[in-house]
């Protein structure tokens, strides 16, 4: 169950409002005079206070911009990031010192709260999280295979007698990548990397949304299923390919995320109330936490600490619904199994 994983739900659903009253995307924080002024003696002096950056050591002013023929290496390319990053950090750090001294409340800088790094890991207990996420994926989707292929007898014709077996391999592929690029992103937050995480989170919602309909309906032919794949797989690559290609457009995005993940908390919320299923007791409680989730999302805090935020606090959540989660895959398995078998006997 991929819940409501766009990160970002709170900002989106301020840019939404914010959209209507005509006020523009910039955070608080860098809009703020005194921290834009800060970056720009940065970048050209590479210090800030008594602390002075490397890679802001530039021999010539190539532009970055223009055809890639005519562009500075790559490395002089990573190098003005690592400038600009570390020059945004230090003044953030002190421009929060600052305000903090004259009681006003911490402020977003370029969409995100003052973080502390940690070795230059941006968010490190939303990465902590997001590997330890990626590591019950993990051990989830192999006691899913041990249990379907070695314990779990085998249909007359070799296969598995559960018909999402396929389906539920392809969803553990989809969960991993999508937890180690958010794992990525967290530690560094650049347009690749932020690209990556995007894309991965929208096929994981999409698919997650596409095994709800194929399960709740109980869709087990494999021309039927194609039917009802096609759109959606096609929705899913245009939205993908419209994020990386045209537009990263936070807002549109943030639109599309909720309307996957709402339908498919409604789709497996209703089914568990009709459906005699032994467990949808663990459908409850996923829908449940994937409400609560969402709730985390949408009152956004900034970080206790410098450390944890309400997005943090929502990947804590989403670990013990992961293991329900794939718990939940497992008794699927076995309830169908034993209704096969019981029908061929
Ligand atoms: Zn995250």
């Amino acid at each position: 169950m991929a819940s409501i994983r766009c990160r970002r739900l709170p900002v989106l659903l301020f840019l939404s409002f914010s959209s209507i009253l005509g006020v523009t995307d910039a955070s608080a924080g860098d809009a703020d005079p005194i921290y834009g002024a800060c970056v720009e003696q940065c970048e050209k002096t590479g210090c800030v206070g008594g602390k002075c950056f490397q890679h802001c050591n530039f021999s010539n002013g190539n532009s970055i911009d223009g055809p890639w023929y005519l562009q500075e290496p790559l490395y002089l390319r990573w190098k003005r990031w690592d400038c600009q990053s570390d020059c945004r950090y230090q003044c953030m750090l002190a421009r929060e010192e600052e305000r903090k001294e004259l009681g006003y409340k911490p402020v977003k800088y370029h969409g995100k709260w003052p973080f502390r790094r940690v070795y230059g890991i941006q968010e490190p207990v939303s990465v902590a999280l997001s590997v330890l996420n990626l590591a019950i994926q993990f051990h989830g989707w192999v006691s899913f295979f041990i249990l379907v292929n070695y314990k779990l007898p085998f249909s007359p014709s070799k296969k598995t007698y559960y018909e999402y077996t396929g389906l539920w391999h392809i969803y553990a592929m989809l969960a991993m990548n999508s937890w180690f690029w958010n794992a990525v992103f967290h530690s560094r937050d650049v347009e690749l990397t932020e690209k990556l995480d995007y894309s991965s989170a929208v096929a994981l919602l999409g698919y997650s949304l596409l095994l709800a309909i194929l399960r709740v309906f109980n869709i087990r032919d494999e021309a039927a299923r194609v039917m009802v794949a096609a759109p959606v797989i096609a929705f899913l690559t245009t939205h993908i390919l419209y994020l990386n290609i045209y537009q990263l457009d936070y807002g549109l995005n943030m639109k599309v995320c909720v309307a996957l993940g709402v339908t498919q908390l409604l789709l497996w919320a209703v089914w568990a109330s009709v459906s005699q299923h032994p467990s949808r007791w663990k459908l409850w409680l996923v829908v449940a936490g994937g409400a609560i989730g969402m709730l985390l999302e949408i009152f956004d805090f900034p970080p206790y600490w410098g450390f944890v935020d309400a997005h943090a606090l929502w990947h804590a959540t989403t670990i013990p619904l992961t293991y329900l989660w794939w718990s939940f895959a497992k008794d699927d398995s076995e309830f169908r199994t034993s209704i096969l078998v019981k029908k061929i006997k």
